[in-house]
């Protein structure tokens, strides 16, 4: 069973750019995990961005210190990379607590949670990733240990069957997920804090990678820094694959120092254009243009074409797409904005008018 004691980032299933093709930059799953465990804050003050997300958690936090009771359990959401895990593992560091972490496809059925739920300590947190993909079974669960910190267990079977009720430590449970949707009534219920996180601006993601920059004592120009944030998706894991890439294209090809011209030149090298939109993105834009006439078409018809899971689609490639304002959702599927069109240096289609409509206005007769 996927366990981890202490900090080190959970299973994921996602590529840091949205899965399918492996560009230069985005690396192996593995890879992109370590990078996130070196690069994450500690602390909620190290935390850019989300100002209201932190003023909150820090709000909690000095409650819940001040009243000597665990922090009341916490449910992050919004698309990968934004920072969920970063804020579950920073608010242990802020309480002085342990953190175990695991994943909603890791647990099963209820006794895969029976470890974590026993080696609680008093006020420890418990992380769940990916938590709308939990069981309902295991869902069921995890209710009298999130309202009242006990869990039933049924020993036997038929007539024999028995529940023995055990007693867990006080604990806070944090969820994340990508899907807040699919999560069921009583479980989003039973959270008391439901933080949705947001994309970044470009200035705060420039922040991130002068950081992170430092922490890789890697030198890097302001203007190099803007670059990379204007083309990293709004997204902080991507500014660091980007920031990755960039250092080695650096030290590979020039002196070492991120410089605005290097930047550009490792990123136009990796395929990222110019207004930030990598390989896939544009994969996606030219399927829904070029094949369906820039739709309306549904999500399963588009994954279907570019061989990829319809979630990795909703999740990882969507969101940015449609924050940008390059698709839109209608009740008949998804379509192309004109800013698709220009994108990919095609000319919008005008509306067209119906044969037979043409001529006949009044005025027109001859
Ligand atoms: P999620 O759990 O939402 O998929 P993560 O918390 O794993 O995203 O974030 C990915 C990486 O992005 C982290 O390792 C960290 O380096 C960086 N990061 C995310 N949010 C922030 C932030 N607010 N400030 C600084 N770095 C961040």
């Amino acid at each position: 069973m996927a366990r981890e004691r202490v900090l080190g980032a959970p299973p994921k299933g996602s590529s840091p750019a949205g899965g399918g093709g492996s560009p230069p930059w985005a690396s192996s799953d593995e890879e992109s995990r370590r990078r996130d465990a070196a690069l994450r804050p500690r602390l909620l003050r190290e935390v850019i961005g989300q100002r209201k997300v932190a003023q909150r958690l820090a709000v909690a936090v000095a409650a819940a210190k001040k009243l000597g009771e665990p922090l009341g359990h916490i449910l992050f959401d919004g698309p990968p990379g934004l920072g969920k895990t970063t804020f579950a593992t920073v608010l242990p560091n802020e309480l002085g607590t342990s953190i175990q972490m695991t994943s909603g496809p890791a647990l099963s059925k209820p006794a895969d949670l029976l470890p974590f739920l026993t080696n609680l300590e008093e006020g420890s947190i418990l992380f769940i990733d990916e938590i709308h993909r939990l069981p309902r079974v295991v869902e069921e669960f995890l209710y009298p240990a999130m309202e009242d910190y006990r869990i039933d267990i049924v020993l036997g079977e038929g007539m024999h069957a028995r529940t023995i009720t055990m007693r867990l430590k006080r604990f806070t449970l944090i969820g994340a997920t990508t899907r807040s949707g699919l999560l069921s009534g009583p479980m989003r219920d039973r959270f008391k804090m439901h933080e949705h996180l947001e994309f970044y601006s470009v200035e705060e993601l420039a922040q991130i990678i002068q950081v992170n920059a430092a922490k890789l004592q890697t030198q890097i120009t302001p203007e190099a820094a803007v670059e990379l944030a204007r083309r990293s998706r709004g997204t902080p894991r991507v500014a660091n694959a980007r920031l990755y890439w960039a250092r080695s294209y650096a030290a590979a090809c020039h002196e070492g120092i991120i410089t605005a011209e290097v930047a550009r030149a490792a990123l136009d090298m990796a395929e990222v254009d110019r207004e930030g939109l990598d390989k896939n993105d544009r994969r996606y834009l030219e399927t829904l243009i070029d094949l369906f006439g820039g739709g309306p078409t549904g999500v399963e018809a588009l994954a279907a074409t570019l061989n990829l899971a319809a979630d990795t689609l909703a999740d990882e490639i969507e969101p940015y797409l449609l924050r940008e304002q390059y698709i839109v959702r209608s009740p008949r599927g998804r379509l192309a904005t004109p800013r698709a069109w220009q994108a990919l240096g095609k000319l919008p289609p005008t509306p067209s008018i119906p044969a037979g409509q043409k001529n006949d206005s009044l005025f027109d007769q001859p």
